[in-house]
């Protein structure tokens, strides 16, 4: 046993790497999920990749990402939806069993059209994605993304949209990095789990002075995140799924990726690995 079995790396995390480079070093090292970024997989035989998953014993947990629901036009929206379709074929050929969906935010539009727009996209959706046996996870994402990437920006709004959508193939994407602020934050995870809408978990730290707004996201214990009394609350809602890193660094993407996984796991170790 690695200790790393509910363990799972988001392929974004190794950007210089390849899908291949990813699943054996995963492998390697014991790590038993692997969440799948469209960008890492781009234009690879899906098939393919499926069983290079598979035979390095990896469990997929998502595809990242879908959504960006929100636009001006009808024929924009339309297009999301489309653009979301593909997403769901692309993870139903991996054998991804849901998709994250970063909900998207209009330049123009109040945060209210933004939400609805949101709500009726994922309405749209939520039969066919069932259909393929792919689950669409809103990941809430922090409010200074609110301009252009989410209208869904605290764990709060994300279970008021499940609860609104009330659809039992729609569940939340919890990322530490986003919604650590939260001042009601066990509350809202308590209501994430008896909706049954608390499906996956994601890791890294969030660092008080950051160089990029999007890029410098730290390993576990660089930052301010609450890590500890963040899992209690997990563990204590219920949560059993995997802990997935998922860490934006263009520091780290600029070094070996060897030894990027290396502290990765070392934190890892230090704050989640029972001892
Ligand atoms: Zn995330």
């Amino acid at each position: 046993m690695s200790g790393y079995e509910r363990l799972a790396l988001h392929t974004f995390t190794n950007k210089p790497w390849s899908i291949t480079e990813c699943v054996e070093a995963y492998a390697r090292r014991g790590i038993g999920g692997i969440s799948i970024w469209r960008e890492t997989v781009e234009g690879e035989d899906l098939c393919a990749v499926r069983k290079l998953v598979a035979d390095a014993g990896l469990e997929g947990v998502s595809l990242v990402r879908g959504g960006f629901f929100t636009g001006k036009s009808a024929g924009e929206r339309q297009r999301a939806l489309e653009e979301n379709r593909q997403a769901l074929r692309e993870a139903e050929a991996l054998g991804l069993p849901s998709i994250v969906l970063v909900c998207g935010a209009t330049v123009g539009q109040n945060p209210g059209e933004n939400y609805a727009q949101i709500r009726d996209g994922i309405g749209a959706l939520a039969d066919e994605a069932e259909g393929l046996g792919v689950r669409l996870l809103v990941e809430p994402l922090h409010p200074v993304y609110a301009g252009n990437r989410s209208a869904i920006c605290s764990l709060r709004m994300a279970n008021d949209l499940c609860a609104e959508l009330n659809h039992g193939n729609v569940g939340v994407a919890f990322d530490v990095y986003h919604v650590w602020w939260e001042h009601d934050l066990a509350a809202q995870i308590e209501r994430c789990a008896a909706g049954g809408w608390l499906d996956t978990y994601h890791l890294c730290d969030f660092k008080p002075e950051q160089e990029d707004p999007l890029q410098d996201r730290g390993i576990m214990g660089e930052g301010c995140v609450d890590l500890a009394g963040i899992e209690e609350m997990m563990r204590g809602a219920g949560f059993d799924g995997f802990h997935e890193v998922e860490i934006f660094s263009k520091k780290w993407w600029g070094r070996d990726q060897n030894e990027f996984l290396d502290a990765i796991l070392a934190a890892y170790d230090e704050h989640y690995t029972e001892k």
